[in-house]
């Protein structure tokens, strides 16, 4: 089966390999890159490693930063600005991740304002939602995807295939519990769903990934679901091999 959207594989290393080891993973990981890879693969590293990273991996990986600031410029110490993550060499920016909104509370209405704020600068934003244990099983999954989504739908319709969405039920990030195949492709139906009631080609065009507990040995599975884009992965992306582990699944359905 090919895939109708280019996959994508996007690791986010948190606050982790921060030193030579983060410099050496990214190395290690653009030299397992073709020239005519079919997925895109993009790391996530700190901040502090961007403008490095950016050097090694040469253009072979994407370069995403963990968070952006809303504004462009200003007295906001400690921040970062999309124009800033650009310099910096950043293609991407991962936005309102469950961890963003949990402890540093990050609501949708920032959400919004970090995704105007990356597309205008020319990033492309890879935007997270997904629904607590408490909130799955009180049947509100939908519910808290839809709100997330709509959140931010208005800013990335005028662009469509720019944005990336992430699906990424909290109670399978770093926790082990994969959401099975079939829970996660019901997710991404009904979030493509609601994409098509602003447009057309945005649901067609928009990748959505999945992530929660993604490995090697399950990645194949989710990838092979038709709404299943790519993955944004977190543990699993902090060492080689279990990172192109998930990068070489993703490459069977490309
Ligand atoms: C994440 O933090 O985005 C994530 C999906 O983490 P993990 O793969 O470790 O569950």
């Amino acid at each position: 089966m090919s895939k109708p959207r280019r996959p994508l594989i996007a690791g986010n290393w948190k606050l982790n390999n921060g030193g030579q080891d983060g410099i050496d993973l990214a190395r290690a990981i653009a030299a397992e890159v073709r020239g005519n890879d079919s997925v895109d693969v993009v790391v996530a590293p700190p901040a502090s490693l961007l403008h490095r990273v950016s050097e090694v991996v040469a253009g072979k990986v994407g370069v995403s930063a963990q968070n952006v600031h809303q504004e462009a410029s200003g007295a906001f110490t400690g921040e970062l600005s999309a124009g800033m993550l650009l310099f910096a060499g950043c293609k991407w920016v991962i936005i309102g991740h469950s961890e963003r909104r949990q402890f540093f509370a990050e609501t949708d209405e920032l959400v919004k304002a970090k995704t105007a704020a990356a597309l205008k600068a020319g990033l492309q934003p890879i935007v997270c939602i997904g629904e607590t244990l408490a909130e799955r099983e009180a049947g509100k999954t939908l519910e808290v995807v839809n709100r997330q989504l709509d959140a931010f739908s208005s800013v990335i319709k005028d662009k469509p295939g720019v944005a990336a969405i992430a699906y990424e039920p909290v109670w399978a990030i770093g926790t082990g519990k994969v959401a099975t195949n079939e829970q996660a492709q019901e997710v991404h139906a009904a979030i493509r769903q609601r994409l098509a009631g602003i447009s057309a080609e945005l649901s067609r065009t928009t990748r959505i990934l999945y992530g929660g507990s993604v490995k090697a040995d399950n990645a194949l599975g989710l990838l092979n679901q038709e709404d299943i884009d790519g993955a944004l992965v977190g543990g699993a992306s902090l060492k080689l091999d279990s990172f192109m582990g998930i990068v070489n699944a993703a490459r069977q359905v490309a």
